[in-house]
Formats: C-alpha cells, structure tokens, sequence
C-alpha cells in the first residue's frame, strides 16, 4: 500500500538507521546560533556546488507535475519521465484523467510500479481538481494535501516548482543528508521538514530542496558517501562521527 508521499520510515531510511548521521541523542554540540551559521555555510557550499539543481522531472504545467510527482513515489525520476508523454498525451487535462478507465491507465504507467494505487490517486485527485476547484490546480499546502496521494513532500514540490511559492521537500536524499549534516535529528519527514525550515531561509527553501537532492545523488550517496571530496566537508559531523565510531582517529 503506498502512503501519500510515501513517507513512511522505511522508505526514508530504507537501511535502517545505519545510514543516519547521528544516532538520537548524539547531534553535535552547538548553540543554536552557531548551527545557523553551519546550515547557512552548507547552503553556500551547495548553491556553489550544484547550480544546476532543479526539479528532474518533465512537466509543462501544475497538472503535469503533480501526476509526474505522484507516479515518482519508489520510482525514478527517469522512469518517470519515460512514462509521463504517453499519459499527458492520452490524459492532457484533470478532466480527461477523471474519466479514465483504470486498466487504461494502469496499462499505461505499469513500469512506475505500485500501478493500481497510482492510478487510484490519479483518477481521485483528477477527481478531486474538477469537482472542488472547478477544474483548477488548488495553490495551497491545506488545499494540496486534501487531494488523494498527496502529503506535504508532493505539496512542497508543487508549491515550490509549479507556483513560485517557496517549499522544503523531504525527500529520501534530504531526510539522509539533513540527518549526516547534524542539521535535525529526526527521522520523521514532516519533523525534519521543521527543523530544516528553521534554519533555511525562506526564499531558499525550494532549491535549498534541488541542491540537498543533487548532492545526495552525486556525491553523499546513501551507502558509499565520497566525504574527501565533499564542499561541506568542513561543516559536516559526519565524517569525524563515523571515524570515532570505527575507533579510528577523526
Ligand atoms: S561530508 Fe560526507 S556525509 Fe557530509 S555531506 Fe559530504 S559526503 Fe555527505
């Protein structure tokens, strides 16, 4: 069964808490200040690291993205794309998708798996958008997550790449990398969600989002983090943690 977003734990730390950066209780000592002016050294370093970072899937419009977001849930980004131009084709608006026939659709995005719940969300918030909003996108977080399938992460994806209104998407990367980076020592994505957006900016929450994600999948990767040649080297725990762990010297 897929939950919206499909922020379950184990599908944020699907390792188990081996690939966290801080067992609870062993956050790094600071003052709040001080891991302020850490998290805003990160995003520097990140910004300047991956400035390219931005949302990887296809979409021309907010119905576009929500679909693509929703189909992305234990799928690539990739597979998504590989995906989405027969479905738009076929299903170009909220109200087309409304009428779909199930097994049309979940002929359709099969290879995303988890295919008969994702056509179930499909068709309920394709549903949901012509009934309650007369057909338009809703551009609110209390409106998005009303939708079927959809939490805070894909509310925060539409908010922040759709509507130019800035949001913080938890992904499995941003749980993975907030965690190693002694920036929260939660596990849940909406607490993590939290912390983060204490420390971040406001106006930089979206792509804040984009670089964690980048950097998550070029160079701290959740089994074999490069940390030698990482920019946030110098402000990240995690590298001296897990040499003291493995009793080496940090
Ligand atoms: S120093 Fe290592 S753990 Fe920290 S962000 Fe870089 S790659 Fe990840």
């Amino acid at each position: 069964m897929l939950a919206p977003d499909d922020n379950s734990l184990s599908s944020v730390f699907p390792h188990g808490t081996a690939i966290l950066g801080y067992p609870a209780g062993a956050m790094p000592r600071e003052s709040k200040q001080a891991r302020g002016l850490r998290a805003k050294r990160i995003l520097n370093a990140l910004f300047e690291a991956h400035p390219d970072a931005h949302c990887a899937l296809h979409y021309t419009s907010p119905y576009e993205l929500l679909c693509a977001t929703l189909l992305s849930a234990q799928c690539t980004d990739k597979v998504v794309n590989t995906v989405t131009p027969a479905l738009f084709k076929r299903f170009p608006d909220v109200g087309r998708l409304a009428q779909a026939r199930p097994s049309e659709l979940e002929r359709i995005i099969r290879s995303t798996g988890f295919y008969k719940n994702k056509t179930k969300n499909l068709i309920g918030m394709a549903r949901a958008v012509r009934d309650k909003h007369g057909g338009h996108m809703p551009k609110t977080m209390e409106e998005l997550v009303e939708l079927p399938g959809v939490g805070r992460k894909t509310a925060n994806v539409m908010l922040g790449n759709a509507f130019g209104t800035p949001g913080l998407v938890v992904d499995t990367h941003v749980a993975r990398l907030s965690n190693r980076m002694g920036l929260t020592r939660e596990s849940d994505p909406v607490r993590i969600e939290r912390d983060l957006t204490q420390l971040i900016p406001e106006e930089h929450w979206t792509q804040f989002s984009h670089a964690m994600i980048f950097h998550g999948r070029r160079i701290c990767s959740a089994r074999n983090p490069s940390c030698e040649s990482c920019p946030v080297f110098c402000d990240c725990p995690f590298p001296r943690q897990s040499s003291r762990r493995a009793g080496r010297k940090p």
